[in-house]
């Protein structure tokens, strides 16, 4: 892979459609919505990376993973977001990953006995703030639940959140006090009343990547409880927006290899136990929920299939039995549902290749190259610039050793918040619904 990648001109690979629209509008001084990324997996993982990024690889998120021969022409992937656009000017950072920001001359703040991992001295962390302040910007960095909750969203526009040296933990083994980590609900409630301030809109991707991890070691019952989690900052945004001038995407990047079979399963069967009959062959019980590969193969024994009888199968450590042994099972390769809500969500129907709901949101938006279709069709034409599409709330998933799912939103600005504006006064976050104004 790397010798491949050898070859290519390092950082010419383009980033997302949406941000990098979005900077190239503002570059043209066009008014622009805000943005945000929620994400419990590292700021400089995979699926987040995309939207402000050009790496040949997804791995160089500090400086000591980019191979030295890449050095001159390409920063890696956490300098990126700070120094250079669309990631500079991203309006809400929240999800974990300091040990990619800090050097390795600095030990982390919260795992006192883990060092950075930056060779180049920098502390990113310093930078941001510094780059804000420069540019005399309302601007945060908080890194526990009790800086997070006193953050006031009526006075700030920049918030870099980071709560983790890598990831963030699972929901279940989350610090819930003030020295622990806001939930994935909590930073996309705080993120949505921070970007709806904006009177031009806002995009927010939401992703909840631990989901896709806890596939990754066949523990379907830690993977179902992300997913619940994911459910909870859906209907938050649901909540916080308006579905006459917000769209509203879920979707996921890839499957995985779990399978929800069973000869009998009746109504009320639990998902997370065995089937109500035995295995034909070896007499053996087996969960509804098994895995075609990964760790779950160490129930596989020189005598067969281990026999799961008296096992607490839903235990929230439970490893689901695997077919083939992988040290972490893989991702799938099936289609994916992709749900929408809000106007252009008939933009998302039938079998689509996965690059093109970054077009299709981008479209939706009024922040595409072809940014005048709104104009061009008038309201009456029901297009999605009526589609006021302000602002937004959405959410996408991770990948490898990473993870999953995710939202993704757009959504008008409550009247009288302003935009970004220095004005102290407090005004009152309430979401403006059925905003009618043209955005494009
Ligand atoms: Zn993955």
């Amino acid at each position: 892979m790397l010798d491949r990648i050898r070859d290519d001109p390092p950082c010419h690979i383009r980033a997302s459609p949406l941000l990098e629209a979005h900077a190239h509008n503002r570059l043209r001084q066009i008014n622009t919505p805000s943005t945000g990324i929620v994400t419990n997996t590292r700021l400089t993982h995979g699926t987040p990376s995309a939207l402000y990024a050009r790496s040949p690889s997804r791995y160089w998120e500090d400086d000591a993973k980019v191979p030295v021969h890449a050095h001159a022409t390409c920063k890696d992937i956490a300098r990126q977001l700070v120094e250079n656009e669309p990631g500079r000017n991203i309006n809400v950072l929240l999800g974990g990953g300091r040990r990619h920001w800090i050097p390795m001359t600095e030990f982390d703040r919260e795992e006192r006995d883990q060092r950075g991992r930056r060779t180049d001295g920098r502390n990113l962390l310093d930078a941001w703030v510094h780059d804000k302040k420069t540019r005399d910007l309302h601007a945060e960095y908080v890194w526990n639940k009790a800086q997070f909750d006193g953050v006031d969203p009526r006075y700030t526009d920049y918030l870099l959140g980071i709560f983790g040296y890598s990831h963030l933990d699972f929901e279940v083994d989350r610090n819930k006090g003030p020295t622990g980590d806001p939930s994935l609900v909590e930073m996309t409630v705080k993120a949505i009343q921070i970007l709806r301030k904006n009177p031009h809109g806002f995009f927010l991707m939401v992703e909840a990547g631990r989901l896709d991890h806890a596939h990754h070691y066949n523990m379907a019952a830690r993977a179902l409880d992300e997913v619940a989690r994911l459910e909870e900052a859906v209907n938050a945004a649901l909540k916080l927006t308006d579905a006459s001038n917000t769209l509203l995407v879920v979707t996921a990047d890839h499957s995985h290899t779990m399978t929800f079979g069973g000869a009998s399963v009746p109504r009320g069967n639990p998902v997370l136990g065995f089937d109500k009959e035995t295995s034909d062959l070896d007499g053996k019980p087996y969960t509804t929920l098994l895995y075609g590969n990964g760790p779950g193969y160490a129930h596989t024994t020189p005598t067969g299939r281990q026999d799961l009888t008296g096992f607490n199968t839903q235990d929230i450590n439970f490893v689901q039995q695997a077919a083939v042994p992988r040290k972490y099972e893989t991702h799938g390769g099936e289609d994916v549902p992709v749900y929408a809500y809000g106007p252009g969500a008939h933009l998302f129907s039938g079998t689509i290749e996965q690059t093109y709901i970054a077009h299709a949101i981008a479209h939706a938006a009024c922040i595409a190259e072809d940014n005048n279709h709104a104009h061009r069709r008038g309201p009456e034409a029901g297009s999605p610039r009526s589609v006021g599409v302000e602002r937004w709330l959405a959410g996408v998933d991770v990948d490898d050793s990473a993870s999953p799912p995710t939202s993704l939103s757009l959504s008008p600005p409550p009247p009288g918040e302003g935009s970004l504006s220095r004005d102290r006064t407090p005004t009152p976050p309430e979401p403006r619904l059925n905003g009618g104004a043209t955005f494009c």
